[in-house]
């Protein structure tokens, strides 16, 4: 049984939609489950729309939803399958005009109604995907995902229920292994209480290698835009190259210091359930594409695989004679409130607590903490090199960091698996840094 997910650029045009349908046809001619982001920006202009409606704009947000539904009703058009999903889609654009029309009398957006308005974007795509399907004869049903997907109750950051997802997958393993071909939604979950969750962004890849796990897949492949994993971020470093062959520890590294192809929390599923992962262009099926797998293929001593890097990083800073413990203190309120940690050291020298503020909630902890006296400061960027061959000489890892000799580079960390060297540097110097060491680490 495999696991196919299609990502926002995978869905966001005819001809992307029509190669999802062949590659669905090659890779599933007997059935398995098919896991859809929402077409690319929807996502984004959902949110935008839900800013409007929350600030009391409601005509504002009433412009963005048309054009969110403009540019669905032209995909279907493009596809001629208009009439094929009005009747699934015109309840879900009424319950997104209800919900920011709510949000616009309160002028509030609680994460409760976010995550509901945000269902809707993976809900039609998954709509339009099982309708393409069915128009070619391939025959395929929606499955709510929230049937399964058991996640606790924080909404926009929501954490799976192992037990209750693998409980309630139940129906779906065995509809599976009888042949049957679904379409469901990435991204979503189901609160103990019902209502609808999200994983966090990006967290569709996160909900393929979890429904894998609990489908008892053997297999699952993430199809988006690029030719699988490369060495590092396209857009800063062009000639980044494609990596065919990759150990999860290092996908888990790359992926934590943010390489955007694969949702941080996505390789957990498959280390726990040992199922192959592979990441492929859906642009170009026959190109590149990276395999990922427990065992590390052969590196030499010192390669680094990749380079990854995630901004918008903060350093909280402790003086010497203070407490360490104020620093575990707002560490717990950061994570309790969605932010990610990237390191946390205490020292005789002083503590340093680095962050990331990843919701509207662990923002305003931080800017409470930079208000209680804590040394907050903004605009660091995580860096990391990453590689196998780390682990064969951790100490070499330390020459590549030549490119840094002149810039301010601030709290050097080696991860516990051995395979990354992690540092900050300032915002603003990713653009020239990262290229320049790809270029020594790498080319
Ligand atoms: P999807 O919509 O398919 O989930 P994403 O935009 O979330 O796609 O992730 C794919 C993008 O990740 C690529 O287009 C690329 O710009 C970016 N990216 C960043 N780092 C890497 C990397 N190391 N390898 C591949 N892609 C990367
Ligand atoms: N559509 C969601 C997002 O944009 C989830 C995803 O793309 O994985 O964050
Ligand atoms: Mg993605």
């Amino acid at each position: 049984m495999k696991v196919l997910k299609f990502g926002g650029t995978s869905v966001g045009s005819r001809e992307a939609l029509e190669l999802a349908a062949d590659i669905i046809g090659q890779e599933l001619p007997s059935g398995g489950l098919v896991v859809v982001s929402a077409l690319a920006g929807t996502t984004d202009q959902i949110l935008k729309a839900i800013q409007a409606a929350a600030r009391g704009e409601l005509g504002a947000a009433g412009t963005l939803l048309a054009a969110l539904k403009a540019r669905h009703l032209a995909a279907a058009r493009d596809l001629g399958l208009e009439e094929a999903v009005r009747p699934h889609w015109e309840p879900l654009f009424e319950s997104l005009a209800g919900l920011l029309q709510g949000m616009g009398l309160l002028w509030e957006a609680t994460p409760r109604s976010r995550d509901a308005a945000l269902a809707v974007g993976e809900t039609l795509s998954a709509r339009l995907l099982t309708a393409l399907l069915a128009a070619r004869g391939q025959e395929a049903a929606f499955r709510d995902v929230r049937e399964v997907m058991r996640t606790d109750d924080r909404h926009g950051r929501a954490r799976p229920d192992l037990a209750r997802l693998a409980a309630a997958a139940g129906p779906w393993r065995e509809g599976l292994a009888a042949g049957a071909l679904w379409v469901t939604q990435g991204f979503l979950g189901s609160a103990p209480d019902g209502s609808t969750t999200t994983l966090g962004r990006g967290g569709s890849d996160t909900s393929a290698t979890l429904l894998g796990e609990a489908l008892l897949a053997t297999e699952v492949q993430i199809w988006t835009d690029v030719d699988g994993v490369l060495s590092a971020d396209p857009s800063l470093v062009p000639q980044a190259r494609p990596i065919p062959v990759m150990s999860l520890r290092e996908a888990a590294a790359l992926s934590a210091f943010g390489a955007k192809v694969l949702h941080a929390d996505a390789l957990a599923p498959v280390a726990r359930a040992g199922f192959g992962l592979v990441v492929a262009n859906t642009h170009r099926p026959l190109g590149g594409r990276t395999v990922i797998r427990a065992e590390a293929p052969p590196r030499r001593p010192g390669e680094i695989t990749s380079v990854a890097y995630k901004e918008g990083v903060s350093c909280l800073r402790l003086p010497p004679a203070e407490d360490a413990e104020l620093l575990f203190q707002a560490s717990t309120r950061l994570l309790e409130a969605g932010a990610s940690l990237y390191g946390l050291l205490a020292t005789p020298d002083g503590g340093l607590l680095v962050a990331r503020g990843e919701t509207p909630d662990s923002e305003a902890v931080l800017a409470d903490l930079a208000a209680s006296g804590l040394w907050v400061e903004r605009g660091w960027a995580a860096v990391a090199l990453v590689g196998e061959g780390l682990r064969a000489a951790p100490g070499r890892a330390l020459s590549l960091l030549g490119p840094l000799t002149d810039e301010p580079v601030a709290a050097i960390l080696a991860g516990d698996t051995g395979v990354s060297l992690a540092f900050l540097v300032p915002d603003h110097r990713l653009a020239h840094l990262i290229p320049r060491l790809h270029a020594h680490c790498i080319e």
